[in-house]
């Protein structure tokens, strides 16, 4: 059990993080954990109930800039250690990420991002089709084209992960308020002085927003525009299986994803770029559809035959916070004390927030200047400093 306050929240604190999802909760640990005290978490709904819940759990080293890379990295380490750390099992599980594509003009990509890979450190290698096949029996390997294989990559349970931060955030004395809406800020000349929730008002001089898709609508309240949207997607789970599929096998060419969980499921989605609502800034709608159990059994069956028979149970949609180079935001706001982004993570939040919030803390509480950070600084889209990872599949 995680002790949770109810009531009406403190009248002061040194920090309110908004958002119970993994950045907002990995960061209230890790500035706790620096000495910060008074630390509120607000979240409207329940923890996990944002994109860490409905998110695949994917952590994958396989991408093509090296910032990408190397915060992945660092988090692969973090993650082998985060179940010690947070007392709860992760399910993290380590059964590689096979990147696979079927267009032959995509091979050198795939050898330019595995040499780049390789000289950051990351055991990743180019694989013909054939290797494809021992790695995955039974793939279908007709149509591919080549692939690449990091064999340190995996996933983890999501909501263990946000349980575990919760639980550790509450034993270092942050207060978790879930079920209460941060509705205002209070801002007094160019600093942050407070904010307004259902449950009364805090004063308070930081505000850090890791509102996930809701970012966006939580900036405008201190007056800043993002140029955050939020995207729609969606997962299916099937029955459970023996365990028989050991990577992520993830397609560059059209965006499906698949793995098997520990729990024996084939779990997995692919990308749709004609969604209906993929644009449209005031969609927050969650529904799941027939077309992606449509689009996604499809492809399933094309790349991995024998799940022609296998019974799909359910599926959920989530939203993406993408930013336009689906990079996130960190930071703070020149010209406005004491207010700091982290969002925009696109669909690779839940892998990067246990080193983004390190990150954070370290900076928030310090003013110390990181290169990631100053890289993924707001500023930077008036600078037209964007950098596109190739590897953002969906
Ligand atoms: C279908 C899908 C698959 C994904 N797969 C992966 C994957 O395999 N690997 C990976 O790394 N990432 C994946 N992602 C992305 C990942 O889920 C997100 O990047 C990450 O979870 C973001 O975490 P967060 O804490 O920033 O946001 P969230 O988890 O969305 O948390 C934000 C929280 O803020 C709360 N909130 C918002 N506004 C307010 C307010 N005004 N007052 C109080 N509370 C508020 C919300 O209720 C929410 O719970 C996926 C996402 C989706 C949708």
């Amino acid at each position: 059990m995680i002790p949770l306050p109810t009531g009406p929240v403190p009248r002061r604190a040194e920090a309110v993080i908004v958002g119970g999802g993994i950045n907002g909760l990995a960061t209230a640990v890790e500035l706790a954990r620096r000495g910060l005290k008074d630390i509120v978490v607000v979240e409207k709904a329940y923890l996990g109930s944002g994109s860490t819940g409905r998110c695949g759990g994917g952590i994958r080293q396989v991408w093509t800039t090296e910032e990408n890379i190397l915060l992945a990295k660092e988090s692969v380490a973090r993650y082998r250690d985060l179940a010690g750390e947070l007392g709860l099992h992760t399910f993290f599980r380590q059964g590689g990420y096979l990147m696979v594509t079927e267009d032959p003009s995509q091979l050198g990509l795939l050898r330019d991002a595995t040499a780049l890979q390789n000289r950051c450190g990351v055991d990743s290698e180019f694989l013909q089709p054939e290797d494809c096949a021992k790695l995955v029996p039974h793939l279908n390997i007709d149509n591919l084209a080549g692939a690449l294989f990091c064999p340190d990559d995996g996933t983890a349970y999501p909501f263990s992960v946000v349980w575990g931060y919760a639980r550790l955030a509450a034993k270092l004395g942050v207060k978790i308020y879930i079920r209460t809406e941060l509705r205002d800020v209070t801002l007094v000349g160019d600093r942050i002085a407070g904010v307004k929730t259902s449950r009364g008002d805090i004063a308070t001089p930081r505000l850090i927003n890791c509102a996930g898709p809701w970012a966006r609508t939580l900036a405008a309240k201190v007056g800043v525009d993002l140029p955050n949207r939020q995207e729609r997607h969606e997962i299916m789970v099937s029955e459970s299986l023996k365990p028989f599929l050991d990577p992520m096998v993830i397609s560059i060419s059209n965006g499906i994803y698949f793995s098997q969980s520990m729990r024996g499921e084939i779990l997995g989605g692919i990308g749709d770029p004609n969604e209906p609502h993929r644009s449209d800034p005031a969609h927050f709608d969650t529904r799941s559809q027939l077309r992606f159990a449509v689009r996604f059994a499809k492809a399933l069956i094309d790349y991995y035959p024998p799940a022609r028979t296998l019974r799909l149970m359910r599926q959920w949609a989530g939203l993406y916070d993408v930013t336009p180079d689906h990079r996130p935001i960190l930071g703070g706001v020149p010209g406005l004390d004491g207010y700091h982004h982290i969002c925009g993570f696109s669909g690779h939040g839940f892998m990067l927030a246990p080193v983004t919030a390190r990150r954070m803390a370290r900076h928030i509480l310090t003013g110390e200047h990181d290169a990631i950070i100053d890289s993924l600084s707001l500023s930077r889209f008036e600078r037209g400093d964007l950098q596109v990872d190739a590897f953002v599949v969906g």
